[in-house]
């Protein structure tokens, strides 16, 4: 299952999801009815996982064929009237458990209530999972195995109600290097998808397919003891040279990653970004490197990694990638 939500972390959603449809994916995932409706709508026809559905919007993903993780009994029900309603037979649906991470699912209390309801020829079960809260862990490692016990006493209990055999899966990237033995007969990457595992050892095997650019659109001359930017953010202790690149916080460009603590690269040098991150524009010092108007600034891609981009920024790939905001231009190649 490739996992596409949040625009494919960050990426492009549509064009990925072309991508591994033509490869023969078997699954897609997103979160939500909306992400799920756009692909829908640009010809995506490979089956799609919504991991978050919420209550109200379970007409739409009926609507667009989108098939819902059921995690709770509300959830279930509304879904069971639905179908009755729309006169539909075996809507595929996935059992979401909560085997020990505490965010979304059944409890294994609540197997014996769904025992009931199932087969019923309104709803089919597509496949049962869980998701691990620890699967950066290397194995073995106790909660992980609680985790997995747990799934395996569910999964031993419900799989005689269901036919044809649902499939199961409980990894995610990290889950997949980790916990190679726990595969079942399904897998759901992410991350790994778009070049990375979380780990340097791993990170190894795979190849970042995201690179983040932009170019300066203006250069400052300063003097010693002249601010740049908002709020003192910046104060030069020399004469200097400050690109203006156009990229900000609206874009995803935290302001954890100004005053100093990141570094971009321009023709081969790196850069550090100075003073306060603006809303739409950042400064960088290019006193010791050769740059003009125009030239290309890499955030990460070739010279630096997105991870490590994130490290400096105080946060994790996932948040780096996938907060990159509408406003940069996604060129897909
Ligand atoms: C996002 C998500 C994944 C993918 O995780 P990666 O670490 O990016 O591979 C898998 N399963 C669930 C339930 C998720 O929410």
């Amino acid at each position: 299952m490739g996992v596409v939500k949040a625009n494919a972390y960050g990426g492009s959603d549509i064009e990925i999801a072309k991508y591994l449809q033509d490869l023969g994916i078997d699954y897609l995932a997103v979160a939500n009815a909306e992400e799920g409706a756009l692909l829908r709508k640009n010809k995506i026809s490979t089956p799609i996982l919504v991991f978050s559905p919420q209550l109200e919007d379970l007409e739409k993903l009926f609507e667009y064929n989108l098939e819902p993780a059921i995690y709770n009994q509300t959830l279930l029900d509304k879904s069971l009237q639905l179908a009755l309603n729309g006169s539909l037979e075996n809507y595929p649906i996935h059992l979401k458990f909560n085997t020990g991470m505490n965010r979304l699912g059944f409890s294994i209390q609540n197997v014996d209530s769904l025992k009931k309801v199932f087969p019923n020829q309104f709803l089919l079960i597509k496949s049962i999972y869980s998701h691990l809260g620890h699967s950066q862990e290397q194995s073995p490692f106790n909660q992980t195995l609680k985790q997995a016990n747990k799934f395996n006493m569910i999964v031993s209990t419900l799989i005689g109600h269901i036919k044809p055999k649902p499939l199961l899966h409980l990894l995610n990237t990290s889950g997949i290097f980790n916990f190679p033995h726990l595969q079942y007969n399904m897998v759901r990457t992410g991350i790994g998808l778009y070049g990375f595992a979380n780990d340097p050892l791993w990170d190894n095997f795979l190849k970042p397919v995201m690179k983040l650019e932009s170019k300066v659109i203006q250069i400052q001359k300063v003097h010693k003891g002249d601010y740049v930017g908002y709020s003192k953010g910046y104060k030069s202790e020399k004469d200097a040279r400050v690109a203006i690149i156009p990229l900000g916080y609206a874009d995803g460009i935290s302001r954890h990653s100004g005053n100093g603590r990141t570094q971009v690269w321009i023709n081969g040098s790196s850069a550090s970004i100075i003073g306060n991150i603006c809303m739409d524009l950042l400064m960088v010092d290019v006193s010791d490197i050769e740059c003009k108007e125009q030239d290309k600034v890499e955030f990460f891609g070739f010279n630096q990694s997105a991870q490590e981009f994130a490290e400096n920024s105080g946060t994790i790939t996932y948040e780096q990638l996938s907060r990159l905001g509408p406003r940069i231009k996604r060129k897909f190649t």
